[in-house]
Parts: C-alpha cells; structure tokens; sequence
C-alpha cells in the first residue's frame, strides 16, 4: 500500500511517497511561493500515484481542532499569502483522500517515535532549532494537545549575563527563539550560523540557552528521549556543551538516563519530518476504516 507525505515549510514543501514500513519510494521538492503557484504542483505530483491516504506536518502555527471549521488550516503566520490557507482541505478535496494533519515537529517526534531515535518508547521530545524554534512531544503515546498545539520555542530563559543582544522574536524580544534561532545567531554575532563554527563562544552561549529550556522541558513533560534538530543543530559540538549544561542544571535531581544517548540528533537525519508524514498517513488510513 502506498501513501503519500507532505512536509509544508516556509521554503520548500518536500512531498513522498511511502509504504506503511516508513520506506520512502518517490520524493520531490517544491519551493514554498504562493499558495496559488505551489499546490498545483504538489497535488499533480500525488495524481500519479494511487495512494490511500496522506499525512501532513505543517509549519504554522496551524489549526488542530479538529472541531473546528478551519481545522487544518495554517493561521496566523507572518506568510502573508498563506495565512488562513486551508491546507488540509485543499488536499483532501482535491485528493479525495483520507488526510492526516500536524505541525511539522509533531511529524517529526512521530517519525522518530516509530522509526528513529525513539523507536520502541512511549515518549519522546523533538526540537528543531532553525530559522524558529518548536518542539513537538508525545507522551503516552499521543502527541500533545491542548488549547493548540505547544509553542515550545517561546519559552522564557534566564539571559546569560554578558549577552547584551535584545532579541529577535516580534512577539517576546528575547524568548528562547528570539535569542537562540538561527536568525538571532546571525544577528547577534553578524555571521551565518555555518560560518562561525570555529568560535567557540558562539556556541557555548548557545548551548547555555538551549539547555535551560531542555530542563523545563523534561521537568514537565518527562520525555524518555530528547531529540534536537534543525540547521542549528549541524554544529554537533553543540551535543556535548548542551548535554554537560542540562546534568549541571538539574543537579542530579531527575535520574536521567545516559545522557549521551538520552540528548541525541534526529535517527532519521533530515528524513524525520517526510517520515512522520507517512505514520500519520497510515493513521488517518486506519481510522478511516474504523
Ligand atoms: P528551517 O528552520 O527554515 O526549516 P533549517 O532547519 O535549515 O530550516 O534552519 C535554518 C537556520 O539554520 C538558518 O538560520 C541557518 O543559518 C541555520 N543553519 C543552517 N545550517 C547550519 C549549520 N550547518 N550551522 C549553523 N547554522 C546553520
Ligand atoms: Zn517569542
């Protein structure tokens, strides 16, 4: 049985096609312009196949009640052109298919949970850390929900105290994301985040942010995985900084398991957001039956 995957990001909507074993057969890439110009063309590349369902991981933030009449649609988003866009309907209707519907980093912890880092647990965390910050986390084996989905990258962190830079986030200044995504890396340091691999300050500042927020996040959620992605995250010096502040942060109040393979890069590599895609596709399959 074949499915299909889309993961809708703000530059590119990569689409596959799978099988229900997470094995990918066919993928494209389609740049992110207007609504208009590009879901033609990824629904033209799904046509060709006969597929049984899709599943989608969107960035956002998007609608996820699934109550609601605009369910599946991309909100607010500084993308003009795609604020309000109904993602999820556009490709049912047009696909006649059962059509399965999540934030990107909720795919990816879906992708990792079932094929990666995580397989074989209940729980897990992914965190992307790129031109934003989110997190997607299940527990119990579902994903996590509530009023919306998490905002995971908005989390408020205790400034270091020789970091004069104010912050990038347009809502909260100097957040977790405002202070530690790519953009305010490249702000701050007035570099690409590639190009100032070789100074260590650079990322020991950024580990000493993005440990603190991994200690929040495993004081609430008690994930049994940590999971860090996203083009940051290619500095994989960041690993140890980040694994050494989050053991000195918690002071060996939570048992943690063996830390280096409990803060671990995505098993899936850049594959884990299109993977997630196919378990969700699977999923809405599956329901549609039931
Ligand atoms: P997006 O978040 O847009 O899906 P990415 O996860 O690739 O895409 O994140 C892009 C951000 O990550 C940019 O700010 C970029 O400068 C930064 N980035 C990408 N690759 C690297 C790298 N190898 N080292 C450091 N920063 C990187
Ligand atoms: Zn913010």
């Amino acid at each position: 049985m074949f499915y299909g995957a889309i993961e809708a990001g703000g530059t590119k909507f990569v689409c596959a096609v799978g099988n229900e074993t997470g094995e990918i057969l066919a993928k494209v890439t389609i740049p992110t312009l207007t609504p208009e110009e590009t879901m033609p063309q990824v629904l033209e590349f799904f046509r060709q196949y006969n597929l049984q369902a899709i599943g989608i991981g969107s960035f956002g933030p998007v609608d996820l009640n699934r109550e609601s009449p605009t369910y599946g649609s991309i909100t607010t988003t500084p993308k003009l052109e795609w604020r309000n866009y109904p993602l999820l309907k556009t490709v049912q209707e047009t696909l006649s298919l059962p059509v399965g519907f999540q934030t990107d980093v909720n795919a990816a912890a879906l992708g990792e949970l079932h094929y990666g880092a995580a397989k074989g647990l209940d729980s897990c965390l992914y965190l992307t850390v790129g031109t934003g910050i989110g997190g997607g986390a299940i527990v119990n084996g579902q994903v996590i929900q509530g009023l919306t989905h998490p905002e995971m990258g908005h989390i408020i962190v205790r400034r270091h105290p020789n970091d004069p830079y104010q912050g990038k986030c347009p809502y909260h200044k100097d957040c977790l994301e405002g202070l530690a995504a790519g953009p305010a890396i490249e702000e701050r340091w007035g570099k690409k985040g590639i190009e100032l691999a070789e100074r260590k300050e650079v990322w020991e500042l950024e580990a000493y942010y993005l440990a603190q927020a991994l200690v929040q996040y495993i004081l609430i959620l008690s994930p049994k995985k940590i999971i860090l992605g996203g083009g940051v995250m290619k500095q994989s010096q960041l690993f140890p900084l980040i694994r050494q502040n989050v053991q000195e942060l918690l002071n060996g109040y939570v048992d943690l398991p063996e830390i280096d393979s409990y803060i671990v890069p995505p098993g899936l590599g850049d594959q884990a957001g299109i993977i997630g895609g196919l378990v969700l596709a699977h999923e809405a399959h599956r329901s549609s039956h039931s």
